[in-house]
């Protein structure tokens, strides 16, 4: 990088690659994901695989199994913040980074943490905005099927689901 670039909504990019890049939000403090380019619904973004497998979550890896958290490869997919209205899903069974919706071109990414997480290291304070915000984020283990009704989950997260039952 020999500049930064500034666009619309005061974020610097950081990284740019093919699928996706990287951006800091002044305001908010925080880096985000944005599409590079744009998506349709169910289209994969981008496969991924695991850079390392961790017995224990951070708040860096995502849920493929039980006591199995992966961090990202490409690394870039790190930078997906939560929204309780996500556009974006890990499938970690495909292992792909997919589209819930249409998607334009330099909208930012989101996924639902708990589509992914059953028990989070942390809970952390949703201020996603949306009126359907859970405002408290720590896994799809503290959330109501009601709740979870509406959102694409993971196989492993519907499977402990089906089995607190
Ligand atoms: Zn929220």
């Amino acid at each position: 990088m020999t500049h930064s670039t500034l666009v619309a909504g005061a974020h610097e990019i950081i990284s740019r690659h093919a699928e996706c890049f990287v951006a800091y939000h002044s305001q908010r403090q925080q880096k985000a994901l944005h599409a590079s380019v744009a998506y349709k619904k169910n289209e994969v973004l981008v496969s991924f695989s695991a850079a390392e497998t961790f017995n224990e979550p951070t708040y860096l890896t995502i849920q493929t199994g039980e006591n199995k958290h992966i961090s990202l490869a490409p690394s870039f997919l790190q930078y997906t913040n939560h929204s309780c209205r996500p556009n974006v899903f890990f499938d970690t069974t495909l292992m792909g980074f997919i589209a819930l919706q249409d998607i334009e071109a330099g909208e930012e990414l989101c996924f639902f943490y708990p589509s992914t997480e059953w028990e989070m290291a942390e809970a952390f304070p949703c201020a996603c905005g949306q009126p359907e915000c859970l405002l408290e984020i720590k896994g799809a283990r503290f959330l109501s099927d009601e709740q979870l009704d509406h959102y694409k989950l993971t196989d492993f997260i519907q499977q402990q689901l089906a089995s607190r039952k």
